[in-house]
């Protein structure tokens, strides 16, 4: 728990969110800005700042957002879609606490 860190607000619910899913680990809500007809975010409950910070005490934990990835999807009606983590500023990080972005929904998500 990090008291300036606004993910860390929303998962202790001092900030409302479009929870999808929630269990005492992991919390999954849609992001504000969507860039596509779906997007949520799989975020730990755990503050971490990115994936850079990650270590193998978390491998489980990491294990359990990207396995719940596709679940989550197909409960949203997706057939396909995209994950994307940033990592660092360099990275296009804007949230300092790891997450998971979950897209699709759109006709064509732009070829990387
Ligand atoms: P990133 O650039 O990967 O750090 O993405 C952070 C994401 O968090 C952005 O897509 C924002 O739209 C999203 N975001 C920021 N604040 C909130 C919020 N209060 N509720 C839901 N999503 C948020
Ligand atoms: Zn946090």
């Amino acid at each position: 728990m990090n008291g300036d860190c606004i993910f860390c607000k929303i998962i202790k619910g001092d900030i409302p969110s479009k929870k999808i899913y929630e269990d005492d680990e992991v919390i999954v809500f849609n992001d504000i800005h969507p860039l596509a007809p779906v997007h949520f975010m799989l975020v730990p409950k755990l503050h971490m700042e990115s994936l850079a910070n990650c270590s193998a005490e978390h491998q489980a934990l990491l294990g359990k957002m990207l396995l719940l990835a596709p679940k989550l999807a197909a409960e949203q009606g997706l057939q396909g879609f995209r994950t994307m983590i940033n990592t660092g500023r360099e990275g296009g990080q804007e949230v300092f606490h790891l997450h998971v972005h979950v897209f699709g929904g759109g006709s064509s998500l732009p070829k990387t």
